[in-house]
């Protein structure tokens, strides 16, 4: 069975005493690891403070976005290696706000994609389709064309070092999670399309869910064949919520 992960997404959220106060009580909480993995993904700012208060514990932590450049005059731009610098094991690449309000399209996400496997990062690769099209039954059609770009740009060999986040917009912060069937579907699609390249690596790839998981829903959501984890918006700033969201996919 592959082990699952519950990723947290802090976006734009924190202040140094609260991310004490989180984060030691996921500490406390965690202890020294379970059955399933815990991340947190929080803002830059804040990484030299999770690193020190991380270090050593159960838990890992990374950041929601960097540049797909290596170095040079980007100003206000991170790149893979300052990410590394910082402890993160994890990097959010193209979570459906950075591709909306940030105009990043397929090319800049498997660029950033790139980056972050020659920085040594994991890259969480999101992926997902909005509700016009869902509605317009093109649902596989985006997943695939976004899959694709990045398979393109890293090859198999960049996917293997990656997990993948199916996170349908429709479901990211509005409370309306897809069912977990609607989910397994997806979940179940991506791996298939993988598997027309490599079948073992598409068996073993973590892909996670987001999309509204909570502590009410995510042992359904966990408990579908495809579906690895969870990629955890709202319900990560909540320490009781979130440990409640571990503790279902340790199940
Ligand atoms: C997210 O930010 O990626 C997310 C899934 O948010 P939420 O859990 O709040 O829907």
């Amino acid at each position: 069975m592959r082990r699952k992960l519950v990723a947290g997404n802090w976006k734009m959220h924190g202040g140094l005493a609260r991310n004490r106060a989180l984060l030691d009580s996921l500490v406390q909480a965690v202890g020294t690891g379970g059955s399933a993995d815990c991340a947190v993904c929080v803002p830059f700012p804040y990484l030299a403070q999770t690193q020190e208060l991380l270090k050593g514990t159960a838990l890992t932590w990374g950041a929601q976005t960097l540049s797909e450049h290596a170095q040079g005059a980007y100003t206000g731009e991170v790149s893979a290696a300052m990410l590394a610098d910082f402890g993160c094991r994890y990097v959010l690449v193209g979570h459906s706000e950075r591709r909306s309000l940030y105009g990043e399209g397929n090319e800049t996400v498997a660029a950033k994609f790139v980056a972050a496997v020659q920085g040594g990062l994991t890259p969480v690769l999101c992926l997902g389709e909005t509700l016009e099209q869902r509605e317009g039954e093109i649902t596989e059609k985006v997943i695939a064309a976004q899959l694709d770009a990045v398979v393109q740009a890293a090859g198999m060999n960049g996917l293997a070092k990656a997990v993948i986040a199916y996170e349908p917009v429709w479901a990211i912060g509005t409370g309306r999670t897809a069912t977990p069937q609607q989910a397994q579907d997806v979940h179940a699609f991506i791996r298939a399309r993988l598997a027309e390249s490599d079948v073992a690596l598409a068996q073993r790839l973590q892909i996670l869910y987001g999309g509204s998981v909570k502590p009410q829903n995510a042992v359904e959501l966990f408990g579908m064949a495809d579906i690895d984890g969870g990629l955890i918006g709202g319900a990560a700033l909540v320490a009781e919520d979130f440990l409640a969201i571990c503790a279902a996919a340790a199940k």
